[in-house]
């Protein structure tokens, strides 16, 4: 016989992780609490049809580690790997953001890694080409007859061109993943990022990252990430 899992402590869901426990030595407390709450969406996944077999493995990382999640491959578990800046958050975003990370999990379609748009695998895969047929004519040249067969100046042009293209891509299939993300995190589990969650994860990303344009970033932003809940939830 098994022993009961521990339940979240107040209502059907609810946010009582503390950095402070964690940090003053009471990490195993922490990682049954969060084991808890991770239980708890796995149920709620499980009865709207998303069931997640086997469990994940849930982490309480150590030091300053951000939260995220893992999936599963032929030798490891899925794991919701849970850091000090979800701890930190509030209780609020807490929900939202253990949520989010499960979400990831999730066996649906729309958070699958591969939903993305045909064309953008197409792209990818041309910059790649491109770059990388650009990069090894420019090393040959180079190196079978420097001055004799001058590079011509187009081709480390192209090279380079092409590698930002392809990171250009693969930037724009990160917000895709995480849009969906969010869309399944309000689907299913009916969490949004709250309003102080907006504002700290703006405070949280840093006086640079806040800044660079949504082409650069591999999160769509915040207050984007708070209407494509609203959106979900009509
Ligand atoms: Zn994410």
């Amino acid at each position: 016989m098994t022993a009961p899992r521990p339940r979240p402590r107040t209502g059907s869901y609810a946010a009582v992780m503390s950095s402070d426990e964690a940090a003053d030595g009471a990490p195993a407390a922490v990682q049954s609490v969060v084991r808890a709450h991770v239980d708890d969406l796995l149920d709620r996944a499980a009865a709207a049809g998303h069931r997640l077999e086997p469990r994940p493995v849930v982490e309480v990382l150590p030091g300053r580690g951000h939260s995220s999640s893992r999936p599963a491959t032929s030798r490891e578990a899925a794991a919701v790997l849970v850091g000090r800046d979800l701890l930190d958050a509030p209780p609020a975003v807490q929900r939202w953001g253990l949520a989010h990370e499960v979400a990831h999990l999730l066996p649906s379609p729309a958070t699958a890694r591969g939903h993305l748009g045909p064309w953008l695998g197409t792209v990818a895969a041309v910059a790649t080409l491109v770059a990388a047929a650009a990069a090894v004519a420019s090393a040959v040249a180079l190196a079978t007859a420097p001055g004799v067969a001058p590079m011509p100046p187009w081709l480390p042009l192209v090279s380079v061109a092409g590698v930002v293209v392809l990171w250009l891509v693969l930037q724009r299939m990160r917000r895709q993943l995480e849009t969906a993300v969010d869309v399944a995190t309000a689907a299913v589990f009916g969490l949004v990022l709250p309003p102080e969650g907006v504002q700290w994860l703006t405070t949280a990303e840093g006086t640079v990252s806040r800044r660079l344009p949504v082409l650069l970033r591999t999160h769509p932003r915040p207050a984007a990430r708070r209407r494509t809940g609203l959106d979900t939830l009509g």
